[in-house]
Parts: C-alpha cells; structure tokens; sequence
C-alpha cells in the first residue's frame, strides 16, 4: 500500500501540486467552522457546494470514519499583481480544483475506488448554480463546508506550513483527497 501513497504523490507532485500525506485523525471536524460559512460568507447559500445544500457536518463526521488516509493538497499562487483578487481568486481556484479531480480520478484507477475530492473554495464550474446541480459528475464541496479546521489539522500533523489567509500576494488553493 505504501507504494500506491508514493505513487499518488509522485502524480500530485508531477500536477504541480505540494503533497502530504497524512492521518485522518488529525482533521479535525468543528461545528463552529461551518458557523463562519452560515454566518459571515457572503456566498452563503449561493453555491450548491456549500451549506446549506450539502451533508451536515455530523454527516461528515461520520463519513470521514470510514477513511484512514488522506493527502493535503497545496497549490500556492503568485498573486502580488492582481488588482481584483476576488476575479483572481475565482480563477486560481477552478485550475487548482482541475488538478486535484485530476488527482481523485488517478486515485480511484490505482485502486481507491472510494477516493473523494474536498476542494478549495466553493465550485464555481458554472457561472451560476441552477436550482438543482447541472454537472453533479465534478460538483465537491471545501473542506471548511463541512466543518473541517485546515489550521488545526496543519498544526496537529507537525506540518511546519504556513496557511496565511490575509496575506493576499500569496493566495493558497488547499484541497484534500479522502482515501480508501
Ligand atoms: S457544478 Fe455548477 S451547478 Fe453544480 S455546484 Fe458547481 S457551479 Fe453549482
């Protein structure tokens, strides 16, 4: 099995993405995350990978029982000349999420067959979300949708990383690939 980990590492690493491989133990799974996104996002609603259109965070938590590893995904940009970091956000992150599925798919054919994308920031595949998902096929929701505390799972995995959320020269698209 560990050959098959490298083997993922080695593709997330050839898709120009940072690759670590950690325990699922180390996320952590907080109410008080999603309370951010219900209270303080101003796309709360908007988006159909998000809350409230997705599995609760008890959902998760259950999920994520079922899953002994994962790999943290890190894709760092250089974002010191944009003016509109908002429009610069919205593209980074869907070439960042094109790679980590890249990466999910790889998985589920060296035999995860239960390898299950969270990517960075909210899918933004459409213009606009319909009523219901129009490509349900790509539609995955972000870690912190469900609860998840990327500092603390950085920290609890001794990963001397630096996730800075302000500091808008260096925007960090950050995914996990659950496996199994
Ligand atoms: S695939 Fe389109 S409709 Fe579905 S969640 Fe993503 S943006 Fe919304």
């Amino acid at each position: 099995m560990l050959n098959k980990f490298n083997k993922l590492e080695d593709k997330a690493k050839e898709l120009g993405l940072d690759v670590f491989i950690i325990d699922t133990s180390y996320i952590e799974v907080e109410n008080r995350v999603q309370l951010k996104c219900a209270f303080g996002c101003r796309g709360y609603g908007k988006r159909l990978s998000c809350p409230p259109h997705i599995i609760s965070v008890d959902e998760f938590r259950k999920v994520l029982k079922e899953y002994s590893k994962a790999l943290l995904l890190i894709e760092e940009h250089d974002t010191s000349a944009q003016k509109d970091i908002f429009a610069a956000w919205s593209q980074l992150r869907r070439e960042s999420f094109k790679k980590m599925l890249e990466l999910e798919y790889y998985s589920f054919r060296e035999g995860f067959i239960f390898a299950h994308l969270l990517r960075p920031g909210a899918c933004n595949e459409c213009e606009k979300c319909a009523d219901t998902c129009t490509r349900p096929d790509v539609r995955r929701f972000p870690p912190e949708a469900v609860g998840i505390n990327l500092s603390g799972l950085i920290a609890k995995s001794g990963l001397e990383l630096d996730i800075e959320y302000c500091d808008f020269n260096r925007i960090k698209c950050v995914g996990i690939l659950l496996l199994e």
